[in-house]
């Protein structure tokens, strides 16, 4: 688990999503599939809010251990995108 506590947490891997630009699937709002598209691999990174405390998961190796990958990096990009349109949509 991730804790997402300011832009510079995830700065590194948002530098490596731009250089890797995996593809993201959205599963449901919260929910995400990160596909490195040279080795085809894939995780799955959930995104969560608890105490109004952002989280990311992601299921690599460190994902697992709590590092900021570049997996989660991508997801909450898209996360971030996603909340601001439903954000949008709830006036
Ligand atoms: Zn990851």
């Amino acid at each position: 688990m991730i804790q997402l506590t300011s832009a510079a947490t995830l700065e590194k891997a948002i530098n490596k999503a731009r250089t890797v630009k995996p593809r993201v699937h959205i599963n449901r709002f919260g929910s995400y599939t990160v596909t490195n598209k040279a080795t085809g691999a894939t995780y799955t990174v959930e995104c969560s809010k608890r105490d109004n405390k952002r989280f990311a998961h992601c299921t690599c190796k460190a994902g697992e251990r709590g590092q900021a990958c570049y997996h989660a990096a991508a997801a909450v990009g898209a996360h971030i995108v996603l909340a601001a349109e439903r954000a949008t949509l709830n006036f």
